[in-house]
């Protein structure tokens, strides 16, 4: 049987039907079982933020495999402590809870919500709500899927999680509707991502902080795709000029590895407290090790002001392109290196991402017809203008 016949016959159906099978990356590049190589635009969506087979991060994870691999939260080790104050350092005085993904990571947020509700309205039930942006995505954890407000992720799994108002993303007069001193915290990402690359306006962002301000709620953004340097800041609320209660990260957060984690400003990290929360392998020393290596490389070679230079050039680079072809490109946006291009009808995002994967470059597709370009923060001018190269000529065949 092949990858493509076991996949289909054993695992489960969710990922929808694929057929391109991986088997090494090196940098910005990836191949196939068939030896194609193709330019990877899409880093794991977001994640692969060092390119592939970093030699840093190869030699550090192999090296704390080596020593100790895992042991879980009854036993401390120095990956973890360095990781929470690495992270610390670069977003603000606060705590650091080490998880394995971006869902959890947000789940995390949403657990302290209600227990920051409970701290300020005295007992439980009182102040528990929680505000997100329509075309959000925070998840797929139940918690999550109640958070995002999409009906194709929440169809088929009422009831939903209660104590979720939604309001229009970059609209404060949404956001004052629902607004009450219920809420103990809104949600949102300062740059949405599975939606099709949305950026939160810095008027919008100020004017939420001080409406929560006023509610007593908590400020929180979903960072999971926008953070760690891919809008040309360690965060792209850091770049937007907005200081948020807490911070959800995942995606680049372990270069490759799977692990997340929540900032919590001070004094909300401690309302963690002992037994409230937990998780068995969040935080163990080779995730940590591997996101130390990723710190490491992003601080050594200046990855964040390579991301707001390269972020510059691809997106003149695909105004370009948009303007050479206004039938199919309907617009371009993004901050950094996380942009997209927007198609008009009849062009599918999906189509037109099958035929950039066949002339050797790989995209995200996203919401409202758009295609996401999240390459490695390391990326190069050369690799950069190879890749419009490749979209120019690909959209001059649609
Ligand atoms: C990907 C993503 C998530 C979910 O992260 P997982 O690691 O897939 O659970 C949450 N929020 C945002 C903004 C994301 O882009």
């Amino acid at each position: 049987m092949t990858t493509t016949e076991k996949v289909s016959k054993f695992a489960t159906p969710n990922f929808g039907v694929r057929d391109l099978v991986l088997v090494s990356g090196k940098g910005c590049k990836v191949y196939s079982e068939d030896g194609k190589e193709y330019l990877d635009f899409g880093a794991g969506i977001a994640v692969n933020c060092l390119g592939h087979a970093n030699p840093r991060w190869v030699k550090a994870v192999a090296k704390q495999a080596e020593l100790l691999s895992h042991c879980c939260n009854l036993y401390l080790t120095k990956p973890n402590a360095e990781l929470c104050e690495k992270l610390v350092e670069r977003i603000g005085n606060g705590k650091v809870y080490v998880c394995n993904s971006g869902t959890e990571a947000n789940e995390t947020l949403l657990k302290v919500a209600r227990l920051y509700g409970i701290s300020v309205a005295g007992k439980e039930g009182k102040k528990f709500k929680v505000i997100t942006a329509i075309d959000g995505f925070h998840g797929r954890t139940l918690g999550c899927v109640a958070a995002t407000a999409q009906y194709k992720i929440q169809k088929g799994f009422a009831p939903l999680l209660e104590g979720f108002e939604y309001a229009t993303f970059n609209d404060i007069k949404s956001f004052e509707k629902v607004m009450s001193d219920d809420v103990a915290a809104v949600i949102v990402e300062p740059v949405q991502g599975e939606s099709g690359v949305t950026p939160a306006n810095v008027k919008f962002l100020k004017a939420l902080k001080s409406l929560c301000k006023k509610h007593k709620a908590l400020l929180f953004f979903d960072e999971v795709q926008c953070g760690f340097g891919r809008c040309g800041a360690f965060l792209a609320s850091q770049k937007l000029g907005v200081k948020p209660d807490g911070v959800s990260m995942a995606k680049g957060l372990g270069g490759g590895f799977p692990i997340g984690a929540v900032w919590l400003a001070k004094p909300y990290g401690d309302l963690l407290t002992a037994g409230t929360h937990g998780t068995t392998f969040g935080g163990n020393p080779l995730a940590c090790a591997a996101s130390l290596a990723t710190l490491e490389e992003l601080e050594k070679k200046n990855l964040c002001e390579n991301a707001e230079k390269m972020g510059k050039r691809l997106a003149e680079g695909l105004e370009k392109i948009a303007k050479k072809y206004p039938k199919i490109v309907k617009l371009t946006r993004g901050l950094g290196l996380m942009r997209a291009v927007l198609f008009n009808e009849p062009f599918v995002n999906g189509d037109v991402c099958k035929k950039l994967r066949d002339n050797g470059l790989l995209l995200i597709p996203a919401g409202s017809n758009a295609l996401r370009f999240l390459p490695p923060l390391n990326i190069k001018t050369s690799d950069v203008d190879k890749a419009l190269k490749i979209f120019d000529k690909t959209l001059g065949e649609l």
